[in-house]
């Protein structure tokens, strides 16, 4: 007898390559867990290479398999929210569906939780098929990251990460719109522990993650967790305004034993610098006002174009709380209330 249930959460984005093979492999992984019935939710995250048609031949042919299809790309930060939001199970999953997540490590995460850990996050061990330039950009980022803000993210952390209902009910009440998914979990607390595992590299088809999209998912990282770039502005401003008196003794001095000089070159130097230094801070502010922006407008975090399960095909009301079939939202009446005046991230990612 099965009386736990556990969800898998996959967002897709153009992995009509790999989607076939990692549903047949996450398939086989959790029949094998024992004494726990399980649901996969695919969320389409806008996909324009059949993905979606794919997916909801899945959840026709199985009713353990539930398609979330948004109605344009999100992100993959939302599109994870979204799964999760839709989620029913005791614990759920996140997985990426190019199958660099090996599912067979799930297993282990589910040994962890059941040994009472409220987040399981998987650490990645070694990772394939991974350029140096991607690695040395993540470890420099984590470094910095690291240094700056106060919540422990744990290094070499994706998103692949196992969550009890409780952690992902407070996980949902967390709207914001520029998401740094792992961020925000390692925020909730709790007991959380790490399983080791080998990333693999991609099955197949190319990363939906150009370096835009990377340099965008740093910057939300950074400023979602820390404003100390904000005070960079007071510490950058202190040491021109030092550098600027040493320069005003130095320039006494000479006047005294009576050099001349012509100056037009320092001039230019420092007039370049304080300019660089003054554009340095403007940008820096803008990240954290265009943030706020986004907040303000209270836009959803996405929209639903359709839920398909058992067969049926559910379409989104235009401007109701993403739309879940019967019963989905009567266990977290808190975060009804708070879709409602969620939330939309602009497709910054995209
Ligand atoms: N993804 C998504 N929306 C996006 C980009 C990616 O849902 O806008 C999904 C993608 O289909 C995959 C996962 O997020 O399941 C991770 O993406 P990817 O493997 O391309 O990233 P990488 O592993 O290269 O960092
Ligand atoms: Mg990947």
């Amino acid at each position: 007898m099965t009386d736990k249930l556990i969800s898998l959460v996959v967002p897709v984005f153009n992995e009509l390559e790999v989607i076939g093979e990692f549903h047949r492999r996450a398939t086989a992984a959790l029949r094998g867990l024992q004494g726990l019935g399980y649901e996969i939710i695919y969320v389409d995250d806008g996909s324009k290479d059949g993905s979606f048609e794919t997916l909801s031949r899945f959840a026709t042919a199985d009713s353990a398999v539930r398609v979330v299809k948004f109605s344009r790309n999100f992100g993959h930060q939302v599109a994870i929210t979204a799964g999760i939001d839709h989620a029913r199970g005791d614990c759920i999953v996140v997985i990426d569906a190019d199958l660099q997540d090996p599912p067979e490590v799930i297993a282990q995460l589910v040994e962890e939780w059941r040994a009472g850990s409220e987040v399981v996050y998987a650490v990645r061990g070694e990772r394939e098929g991974e350029g140096p330039l991607k690695l040395l950009t993540a470890a420099a980022f984590y470094r910095l990251l690291s240094r700056i803000v106060k919540v422990e993210i744990p290094a070499n952390v994706g998103d692949f990460r196992l969550m009890s209902r409780r952690a992902a009910d407070h996980f949902r009440a967390l709207r914001e719109k520029d998401r740094f998914v792992r961020g925000l979990v390692s925020w909730l607390g709790f007991r959380q522990t790490g399983v080791e595992y080998h990333r693999d590299k991609r099955f197949a088809g190319v990363t939906k993650y150009p370096y835009s999209k990377m340099v965008r998912f740093a910057l939300d990282g950074i400023t979602s967790f820390s404003t100390v770039p904000l005070r960079l502005a007071t510490w950058l401003g202190y040491l021109a305004a030092l550098g600027a008196f040493l320069y005003l003794m130095s320039v006494f001095i000479q006047k005294l034993v009576g050099i001349t000089v012509e100056g037009w070159a320092t001039i230019m130097v420092a007039m370049l610098a304080m300019g660089a230094v003054q554009l340095i801070c403007l940008g820096i502010l803008g990240e954290y006002i265009g943030r706020i922006f986004t907040e303000i407008k209270a836009r959803p975090m996405y929209i639903i174009d359709s839920v398909t399960e058992d067969g049926s095909t559910y379409s989104s009301a235009p401007g109701a709380a993403p739309a879940p079939p019967a019963g989905l939202t009567s266990s977290t009446p808190t975060v009804a209330s708070s879709e409602s005046r969620a939330s939309s991230q602009q497709s910054v990612r995209d």
